[in-house]
């Protein structure tokens, strides 16, 4: 697992991290998980997978929390497959049960995933909310949502993709439709990632617009979890 760090958009504190997967291969290296995530997907892998993801995640919340770093947050991804999976919420209930009320685990799943199955998704959200995780609503803005459904949605963030971060300095479309999708965001009581700030620009802008969090390789790039540790825990 790498980890990615997020701050705060004001403060520009530390906030927490967000776990992607890296897959070491002996010789093609390091491979992002698009190219293997389908496959792990297709052979039930992933439920595995996953389960060992959420596990480290726990882990590392752990350790920080051991060195007297309150308050970080560990969000780990979760693929459609796991979501719909029949043991899903029982494996995740064993893993927080001990920890109910203080774990620092959150959870993000992709806009265009939920719409799949709409009943299901929010039954399954709302037992990981019961579990003390946060919800964010991965690539926000790239999906179908209905806006009658978003406010329904048992959700805490919504992640606003990388394509309308990397064009908000750009066009004045993207800026107007950031704009409101913070704004809208904010009434519905949600918080606002930014993915993807690659620029200052960016991330002014986006300060400007009261976006919540900003991640995004001009604040750090996803690094291994003693790395991470160095540069911003030590
Ligand atoms: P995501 O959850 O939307 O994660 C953000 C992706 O954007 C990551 O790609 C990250 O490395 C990349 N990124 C972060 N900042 C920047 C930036 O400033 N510019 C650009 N161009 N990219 C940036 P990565 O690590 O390749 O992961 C891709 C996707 O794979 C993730 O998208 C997530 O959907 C999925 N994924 C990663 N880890 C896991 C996992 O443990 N389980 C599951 N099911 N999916 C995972
Ligand atoms: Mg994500
Ligand atoms: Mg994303």
């Amino acid at each position: 697992l790498f980890l990615q760090p997020k701050f705060n958009a004001a403060s520009h504190r530390l906030v927490g991290a967000e776990a992607l997967l890296r897959w070491r291969h002996p010789e093609r290296g390091l491979v992002p998980p698009m190219q293997f995530i389908p496959a792990l997907e297709d052979t039930g892998m992933v439920i595995e997978v996953g389960a060992w993801v959420r596990r480290e995640g726990l882990r590392i919340w752990k350790e920080w929390q051991a060195a007297g770093h309150d308050g970080l947050r560990v969000a780990v991804n979760v693929s459609a497959r796991e979501l719909r999976h029949s043991d899903f919420v029982a494996q995740c209930a064993g893993l927080l049960e001990p920890h109910l009320g203080e774990h620092g685990l959150d959870i993000e799943i992709t806009e265009s995933m939920l719409m799949d199955d709409i009943s299901k998704s929010v039954s399954v959200l709302q037992e990981l909310r019961a579990l003390g995780c946060r919800i964010g609503i991965d690539d926000f803005g790239t999906g179908y949502s209905s806006l009658n459904y978003l406010s329904r949605l048992p959700a805490d963030t919504l992640k606003i993709d990388q394509s309308f971060t990397s064009a908000i300095a750009l066009s004045a479309d993207t800026l107007s439709l950031v704009t409101n999708i913070i704004g809208l965001a904010h009434s519905l009581g949600l918080s606002v990632v930014a993915e993807g700030v690659e620029k200052e620009e960016q991330a002014k802008l986006l300060r400007l617009l009261r976006c919540d969090e900003l991640q995004g390789y001009h604040l750090g790039r996803p690094m291994p979890v003693a790395d991470f540790r160095k540069q911003f825990l030590d």
